[in-house]
């Protein structure tokens, strides 16, 4: 494979341990991981298999570990969770200011113990994606309406909730 950046020369294969800056967590060493290098021009690259899988390795190794989340994982389980910012703010019940608190090293203002175990759980849950329940537990009123809810056996198989207002 030629050189992306000069052009000038094949690329050289070897096999080394590779930091893995890019998950933006500061220690996540990838052992025996094919590294290009340019002779010519010095450009370096790793080639990563199932980026997708390490990705979700990654995520799964930090909510497993029994210290409490620091920034740069919050902000690498947000981002794996494919939530902006603002999104997760929103998902969390908290202010956009309170997720740049979190996800800042210098804030002096980690992620709550709450919060912490919440976003754990969304993780844990495992889907990338913006269908979650707290959706709509962003929208939950500040003065709660009572409600009565009502359960019906469908077809006799499944029970389906069906909530009315009171
Ligand atoms: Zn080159």
């Amino acid at each position: 494979m030629k050189c992306t950046e000069c052009r000038q020369s094949e690329m050289v294969s070897t096999r080394e341990a590779y930091r893995f800056v890019e998950s933006g967590l500061p220690n996540v060493v990838l052992l025996d991981t094919e590294i290009r290098t340019c002779p010519k021009c010095g450009a370096r690259g790793a080639v990563i298999p199932d980026v997708e899988g390490l990705h979700r390795t990654l995520a799964l190794a930090i909510i497993s570990q029994p210290n409490p989340l620091v920034p740069h994982e919050v902000r690498f389980l947000r981002k794996w969770l494919g939530w902006s910012g603002v999104d997760f703010a929103r998902h969390m019940g908290v202010t956009a200011e309170t997720v740049s608190r979190w996800e800042s090293a210098d804030s002096g203002k980690p992620i709550s113990a709450t919060a912490d175990r919440l976003l754990r759980v969304l993780v844990a849950r495992g889907e990338p994606v913006a269908s979650y329940p707290t959706e709509k537990l962003a929208e939950i009123e500040e003065t709660p309406k009572s409600k009565r809810a009502r359960y019906e056996l469908h077809r006799g198989k499944r029970w389906e909730a069906e909530s009315v207002a009171a």
